[in-house]
């Protein structure tokens, strides 16, 4: 059980993943660029949707935590100022939405360290968290985020609360996500990613996250919901997500902060601790 400051029931970050057209340029790397309708549904998300989160968040006084891939960060300096300036986290995403389990340790390497780069460049600072494309975490990345200094990932589900994974090296903080609280299974319609959805109504989608957070209020947890802008933060989807989002904020036992404070809390709690490598 971990004890939250100030006597918080549960502890919450809304995460975004800024993924932007770098989905449909991995996925189809020869044109990706001319299917302008994947190019202009991954625009919306830095350029119109994101303007609307900063926005609410601005309005609440709420600090959280966005991933984005260090391509999309090069693409989209002005959304990455508006976060900076706002005071929220950037994360590592990957370099172009590439999925880490898909090609060999040396190219994923080169990779990460590339945005690494860029988040240096453009953000002063080594990010402290990782989430994997399509949570696609492998043991040689967590090593490789050890070695980097990285305080935490965001990608593996062991738990309902961060943990610790434990490996030789050192140890990492878990953020876990799942499937029920990640906008993809309600929202998304992308057929050259292999991902045809029915879509839902925006209450009948949204209800889901809904239902997660108070499951972890109820228990005294943690509620991380995955969305990404271009998903989310369309018109409809993101003015009733803000609506609902106004109650809770106004709730004074409810601790909402970017995930690099709540792992940081974490580490002074007594997690529960998963020792890596899993046996083959
Ligand atoms: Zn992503």
């Amino acid at each position: 059980m971990i004890e939250w400051p100030n006597g918080a029931r549960c502890a919450c970050a809304i995460t975004f993943d800024i993924d932007a057209d770098s989905l449909i340029r991995t996925a189809l790397p020869d044109d990706g660029h001319d299917r302008l309708q994947q190019v202009t549904m991954g625009r919306y998300g830095p350029t119109v949707a994101m303007p609307r989160i900063l926005d609410t968040y601005a309005r609440m006084g709420l600090k959280q935590t966005f991933f984005m891939p260090a391509w999309c960060m090069e693409r989209y300096p002005e959304t990455v100022e508006a976060m900076l300036n706002a005071g929220h986290e950037v994360a590592h995403h990957s370099w172009r939405h590439e999925n880490p389990a898909t090609h060999s340790d040396e190219i994923e390497e080169a990779l990460f360290s590339k945005a690494c780069d860029t988040h240096v460049r453009m953000t002063g600072r080594m990010p402290r968290g990782y989430r994997a494309p399509v949570y696609s975490t492998t043991q040689a990345m967590i090593d490789r985020m050890i070695e980097r200094g990285f305080l935490y990932d965001s990608s593996l589900m062991a738990d309902d609360v961060p943990y610790v994974m434990q490996t030789e090296a050192g140890r990492l903080v878990e953020m876990p996500p799942h499937w029920g609280n990640d906008d993809w299974p309600p929202f998304a319609h992308y057929e050259e990613i292999g991902y045809m959805m029915p879509v839902r109504a925006p209450s009948d989608g949204l209800r889901a996250f809904f239902e997660e957070f108070d499951a972890a209020y109820a228990t005294g947890g943690f509620w991380m919901p995955v969305l990404h802008p271009f998903l989310t933060g369309r018109l409809a989807r993101w003015r009733l997500f803000e609506i609902w989002l106004e109650d809770i904020v106004k709730r004074d036992d409810v601790w909402f902060a970017p995930l690099e404070d709540i792992a940081n809390h974490v580490l002074t709690q007594q997690p529960r601790i998963e020792q890596l490598p899993y046996p083959e």
